[in-house]
């Protein structure tokens, strides 16, 4: 079999770098990922994460991960942790140490001194909200602040004092003086640090005041020589102010920023602050739940690192945005397994089927292939006993014309089996059905019967040796495309009640000793993966369903193509 292909869509800032190679600029590219350690990753970062050190890796270059860790309220030591697992999970090594924005607060000091001498820089004590105010708005320009022509030495002084923790939160801050009227209102005077009395991760007590984000983002890609500073389109208009830095300031060399558009899936959201809400309302259990569109979600759900790098590279990168469909990430998830997953057979609603004409105490040791292309996944063994499982599902007491699944009086295929015909349905006083009554017929272990067509194919498992296991099915969390594009309406209201369906399945013999984190193609099922933290080899199975198998997405680009 075939894997259905994965095409790469363009790359601007890829063929942006060819071309800048093409022209004669030889220097060494680095990037960098500079996640803020306030939540998990998603998959929108898989998109950034895949950009950056794809880049680098191409065309022999480095690429940092950097934590943007100037929030320290909102920051902490799990999630560095969880962001570092991530990004090896997804294939990707940083180049050298793991490195912190907060490694260059000192220098980051130095050179708001350095602006405070050349005049650029001012201690400011308006108020939040007078500060709102002067600023004005996108159609009238902003008012000096009465601080802003204060002396130098009064700013050395005051910005001294700050850093001190003379002062408590909120009491001053420290403005760069650039422009009040300035159409971009980023370049109005924007603040570089502010009080606050936190401890921090990395640094612990040693500051009381914090660089901004702006104050923070290019200086650190300066002192680490990025060459390509690549962010997402949001960062577009701050792009002046993070040239207006690295001009004004003697930074040893000046990355250039580049913005492309974030990655939004339908279905899903991916703002980290709803995420934290999911977790934190415990609506789901924890940033790692299967159901969450996180890297560590979508791993215990059971992608594969590989289906996120080609997402990403169906996705491509470009400036225009725009919705991706769920059904892409899908296509992309099932075409690896298809190829990387093992086969079993597992019946998640059990009816009891009964062979009349078996032997008491008979058992046929029939084998199967682990996978129908890839002979060195080896053979399982699949025990045929006189009582076994199928589904419920493959059996229809009043069946519609084109069932041809198991039926009264009809046949059916058990996949690696024999053909079964169904003489009898036995049922409790209530009328709830106990058993089917099926006879075998012996001729038919690898060959069609004689005279007759069988179209249907069931799975099954032997009821003496079948193992029971907990499944959990997932379903989208949200019931409408666009959960959190409506104004009017919260996006929990839009959570789907049937996310999660926990079922007591049974499972052939092969799949108790399967590990955690092993992924299956449970037949005619879907894609299962055994539990990361739940799942225990040999006693407690736990599988988690990944994905169906239906592909309409791949289907609906082939009518359309
Ligand atoms: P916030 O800053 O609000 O906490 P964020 O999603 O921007 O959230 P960061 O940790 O700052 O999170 O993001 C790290 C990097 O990942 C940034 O360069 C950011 O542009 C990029 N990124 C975040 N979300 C997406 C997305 N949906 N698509 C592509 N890149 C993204
Ligand atoms: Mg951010």
């Amino acid at each position: 079999m075939s894997q259905p292909e994965i095409i790469a869509a363009t790359n601007f800032i890829r063929n942006m770098i060819v071309q800048q190679r093409e022209a004669g600029q030889q220097q060494k590219v680095i990037t960098r990922f500079p996640p803020e350690p306030n939540g998990f990753l998603h998959i929108g970062h898989a998109k950034s994460i895949c950009l950056n050190f794809g880049i680098a890796q191409e065309f022999g270059g480095d690429c940092h991960l950097r934590f943007d860790d100037t929030n320290p309220e909102k920051e902490s030591q799990e999630f560095i942790d969880a962001i570092k697992e991530d990004v090896n999970w997804l294939g990707f090594e940083w180049t050298g140490d793991v490195r912190f924005a907060s490694d260059y607060f000192e220098q980051l000091y130095d050179w708001a001194v350095n602006l405070i001498n050349t005049g650029k820089a001012y201690v400011c004590e308006l108020s939040a909200e007078q500060m709102r105010e002067y600023r004005g708005t996108l159609t009238e320009a902003g008012t000096n602040s009465p601080f802003r022509e204060r002396s130098v030495e009064e700013n050395l002084a005051e910005f001294s004092k700050m850093r001190a923790g003379d002062y408590p939160d909120g009491a001053k801050v420290l403005r760069a003086k650039i422009d009040m009227a300035s159409p971009n209102i980023n370049l109005r005077d924007p603040i570089l640090y502010r009080i606050r009395h936190q401890e921090h991760h990395q640094t612990g007590s040693k500051w009381c005041i914090y660089p901004s984000y702006d104050f923070t983002h290019g200086q650190s890609d300066a002192i680490e020589g990025i060459t390509h500073s690549i962010c997402t389109l949001e960062f577009e208009d701050h792009r002046p102010l993070y040239e207006w830095f690295l001009d004004n300031l003697p930074v040893p060399c000046k990355p250039v920023q580049t913005e492309f558009a974030r990655l939004n899936l339908n279905y899903t959201v991916t703002s980290k602050r709803k995420l934290k809400l999911l977790v934190d309302e415990g609506v789901v259990n924890g940033w790692d739940d299967p159901r969450m569109p996180t890297i560590s979600g979508m791993r215990r759900r059971g992608y594969t690192p590989k289906s996120l790098r080609d997402f990403c590279d169906m996705i491509g990168v470009n400036r225009a945005g725009g919705v991706v469909d769920l059904g892409m990430l899908y296509f992309a998830l099932r075409s690896d397994l298809e190829h990387s997953a093992k086969r079993a057979m597992v019946v998640l609603n059990p009816i009891k089927v009964v062979i009349t004409n078996w032997e008491e105490g008979r058992e046929e040791l029939l084998t199967s292939p682990s996978h129908p292309a890839r002979e060195e996944f080896g053979q399982r063994t699949l025990p045929f006993t006189k009582e076994l499982y199928i589904d419920s599902d493959d059996f229809m007491e009043e069946p519609p014309k084109k069932f041809f699944r198991l039926a009264p009086g009809q046949e059916v295929r058990l996949r690696n089996a024999w053909v079964i015909r169904c003489d009898e349905v036995i049922k409790d006083a209530a009328g709830k059905i106990l058993e089917l009554r099926c006879s075998y017929d012996p001729e038919t272990l690898g060959k069609n019967p004689e005279g007759r067509k069988v179209k249907g194919v069931v799975h099954w498992v032997s009821a003496t040796h079948g193992i029971p296991a907990e499944v959990r099915l997932y379903e989208n969390l949200f019931q409408v495309e666009s959960p959190d594009s409506d104004k009017d309406v919260d996006f929990l209201d839009h959570l789907n009640p049937d996310s999660l369906t926990v079922v007591e399945a049974i499972c052939e013999p092969s799949l108790a000793s399967a590990q955690a984190e092993d992924r299956f193609q449970f037949e005619r099922v879907g894609y299962f993966s055994a539990d990361r933290y739940d799942h225990q080899p040999g006693t407690k199975l736990v599988f988690n369903r990944t994905v169906g198998l239906k592909d309409s997405w791949a289907k609906i680009q082939q009518k359309k193509g």
